[in-house]
């Protein structure tokens, strides 16, 4: 029976649908995209996961056979992985998607790119030299990324080209609808005083018109202080500016937003900030719905 079974799927194999290009996503944002705009065509997976840090991975072996075998790399770039992919495009030897080349898509290249600092001091530890890494938290860029995604896909693989375009055609006209729907929701938040942990999004402060007043880090990619926490005290506390919400990512330790939140009587609040960063954030239109829910119940004012 268990030999009649084998010879069935082997028999099988060749109707089933092949993907024709394989896709590997630096980040889970670019990976649902690349599924909406490749469908069966493309077989996708991403390097990390919402719950981890896309500036700190390690480049397991396992990342770099799928980089070896991909067709095309989607990644944030603007330095976001610089700590790890370098070594993944070095040891997987795969030159197609060499950054340059067609098999490699840096979506934040395609995107107005914003913090770009005039001179860079390492020595003071900003890891954001290039400009804000964080693109995904504004869905006007989400737009802009799928338009060259979408066309990169064309490239790549020509002979489904109609159906990549159609598929990419289709996810715009329903994203920009979305766009229209979140705007209206989240117009009572203009001018809502955010403080952040780290610098994540700068992106959908200046999407939604609100006011970034303080970070948790000290520099970005420094973790919280003593000293830096308790002069937050007084400057966003009572006898301060005041703010109306402390955000984090579900990757970054709820401990200074608890501890400033305590002290300071201003809500604290989790926000996803990609795919798979809440139960609600399931793909990119949930990941929106649930950023927008999530500031309006949990907003001090
Ligand atoms: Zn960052």
């Amino acid at each position: 029976m268990r030999k009649f079974i084998v010879a069935l799927l082997f028999l099988a194999a060749p109707l089933m649908a092949q993907a024709e290009l394989r896709v590997f996503a630096c980040e889970p944002e670019w990976a649902a995209l690349a599924e909406a705009l490749g469908g069966d065509l493309v077989e996708v997976s991403s390097a990390t996961h919402a719950l981890q840090d896309p500036h700190y991975i390690q480049a397991r072996p396992s990342l770099i056979s799928r980089v070896r075998r991909a067709d095309l790399l989607v990644c944030t770039g603007a330095e976001l992985e610089i700590g790890w992919l370098p070594k993944l495009l070095s040891k997987a030897n795969n030159p197609d998607v060499q950054p340059g080349k067609p098999g490699f898509l840096e979506a934040s290249a395609h995107v107005p790119r914003l913090d770009v600092p005039e001179r860079v001091d390492r020595a003071q530890g900003d890891m954001h030299p290039q400009g804000n890494p964080h693109v995904q938290t504004n869905p006007h860029n989400i737009a802009l990324v799928a338009e060259a995604l979408g066309a990169r896909l064309e490239r790549l693989d020509p002979g489904n080209a109609a159906a990549y375009r159609e598929n990419t055609a289709n996810f715009l006209a329903d994203w920009q609808a979305a766009i229209e729907r979140w705007e209206t929701k989240a117009a009572p938040l203009k001018d809502l005083r955010v403080i952040t942990h780290h610098k994540s999004w700068v992106y959908l402060v200046d999407w939604l018109g609100l006011e970034e007043v303080a970070t948790l880090e000290p520099v970005p990619g420094i973790p919280p202080t003593a000293n830096h926490l308790g002069m937050l005290v007084t400057e966003v506390g009572d006898q301060g500016q005041g703010a109306d919400l402390i955000v984090r990512a579900p990757y970054q330790s709820d401990k200074a937003s608890k501890w400033l939140s305590e002290r300071t009587a201003i809500p604290a609040v989790m926000l996803p900030l990609s795919v798979g960063g809440s139960d609600e954030a399931n793909d990119l239109f949930g990941l929106f719905d649930d950023i927008l829910s999530r500031l309006l119940e949990n907003r001090g004012r």
